[in-house]
């Protein structure tokens, strides 16, 4: 195992961290594959409303990428298609009806694992809905079917406030997880490559063999893309594709078990929880069924899907989607500032800066999405910079682009950019640098097409 110091990053102390009781909920009576909040997804629809689906039937697929398949989480039938702005599609919701039949995929076992050729095994990834788990750098998008990695990263822990601590999604479940690296191995042809963080799954002593990096730092140390930026040199060479911890045993689960997967490990935090924990849930379950009466009483509260600072806002009625694993309740905070508040010493607000007592102590403090004040022109404090994890200059980059200096905002290292949404975090001039970045990494992605 190779110790690894990842410098720079920030470690965000807020309030609700889930511990690691798990909680199993009851079954819900619906149940839906999201597409709202999948990006780079162009979906087109394989079923219609009054439709009699089983676990593991083809709702929809993505129109440019077949192989990206999303299938039913449920057996049922199709009680509602749900479209956003533009029609574009938001979720298929399926009620769900007794006895649930599964659609059959055929089974692997290590025998047969040994034997299969790659071709067949990502064929049979494609056909169980699971090709969109396994993502390629730089874009983060579902790897290319047609091109073998140069390296795979799977990560164990992630230290976004909140996701899923592997010693609770892996307890007892360490041998599938072995056979799931094997399957990485058998697809791109190398072993993978297997991180965790100090005190996260390194404490797992079954895990420790397994292990080929520990990180240290604060977060995003956990992020395959910063391993890369600080052991690759050069940009061809951090091209790989990477893997979630629990992703690895939904592959496992699918080739061992020939059914669509649909247990998962969420966790559900933040300051507007008034329990947070981790929770066994159904993949596609009401997003409301998760918080159930959890969260905290007398609060307008924003659901964000996925962690504080990469998740997407989601409506309080929609659903649980393939790639998410945590659901984080922040209070809206639009409430208008007190008199002279500017003035308090700040012991409940976190912030980068030293200006608040908040960042001199060391407890969790809670956190609203109040942005509290309006953007204003860059002051060139250099916090962006300084908690940058891959050394971009976020303000430099981010000038590049809304000058549409797009070779220079590569040369910067756009294309490193874990999109980890620290410069944003730590902006006070409420730049929304990631959301730039993003944007101009997506525009990027269309030209390379
Ligand atoms: S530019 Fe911003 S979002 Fe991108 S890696 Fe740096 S801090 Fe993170
Ligand atoms: S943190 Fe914001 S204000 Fe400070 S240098 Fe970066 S962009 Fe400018």
């Amino acid at each position: 195992m190779e110790r690894k110091h990842l410098k720079n990053g920030f470690t965000l102390r807020i309030s609700g961290a889930p511990d690691e009781t798990l909680a199993s909920l009851p079954p819900p009576r619906q149940v839906a594959a999201v597409a709202a909040r999948t990006r780079f997804l162009k979906p087109r629809l394989a079923v219609k409303v009054g439709d009699a689906v089983k676990t593991g039937t083809l709702l929809f697929a993505d129109k440019r990428r077949p192989e990206l398949r999303f299938l039913s989480p449920g057996a049922g039938r199709v009680s509602a298609v749900n479209f956003g702005p533009r029609r574009s599609l938001q979720e298929v919701v399926i009620d769900l009806e007794e006895p649930e039949e599964a659609e059959a995929f055929p089974r692997l076992d290590e025998a047969g694992l040994a034997a299969v050729d790659p071709e067949e095994l990502r064929r049979r990834i494609v056909e169980g809905g699971l090709w969109s788990l396994i993502r390629e750098l730089p874009f983060r998008e579902a790897a290319a079917l047609d091109r073998r990695p140069p390296q795979v990263v799977v990560f164990l822990d992630n230290l976004e406030p909140f996701h899923p601590s592997p010693r609770v999604y892996l307890q007892g479940r360490v041998e599938r997880f072995r056979f799931g690296l094997r399957v990485l191995e058998k697809l791109s042809g190398r072993p993978p490559i297997v991180t965790a963080c100090t005190g996260g799954a390194e404490t797992v002593a079954e895990l420790k063999p397994l292990i080929t990096d520990l990180l240290q730092g604060r977060y995003p140390a956990h992020d395959p893309g910063v391993l890369l930026y600080r052991s690759r040199h050069r940009p061809e060479q951090r091209q790989a594709w990477i893997v979630e911890g629990q992703d690895v045993l939904l592959l496992a689960e699918l080739l061992q078990e020939g059914r669509y997967p649909i247990r998962r490990i969420v966790t559900l935090g933040g300051p507007g929880v008034a329990s947070p924990g981790h929770l066994e849930v159904r993949l596609g379950a009401p997003l409301a069924d998760l918080v159930g009466g959890r969260a905290a009483v007398g609060e307008r509260l924003r659901f964000v899907a996925g962690g504080v600072l990469t998740g997407a806002r989601a409506e309080s009625a929609s659903f649980l989607a393939l790639h998410e694993k945590a659901l984080t309740l922040i209070p809206e905070g639009d409430r208008p500032g007190g008199l002279l508040e500017w003035m308090l010493p700040g012991r409940q607000k976190p912030s980068y800066s030293r200006a608040f007592l908040s960042s001199w102590m060391p407890s969790s403090v809670p956190m609203d999405c109040n942005r509290h004040g309006g953007i204003r022109a860059c002051i060139q404090c250099a916090f962006c910079m300084r908690v940058c994890p891959v050394d971009i200059l976020p303000q430099l980059t981010y000038k590049a682009v809304l000058a549409g200096e797009t070779e220079e905002a590569l040369a910067h290292g756009l294309l490193d950019c874990v999109e980890c949404g620290l410069c944003s975090l730590v902006c006070p001039s409420k730049i929304e640098l990631l959301e730039t970045l993003q944007r101009a990494k997506a525009a990027v992605r269309e030209e390379m097409r």
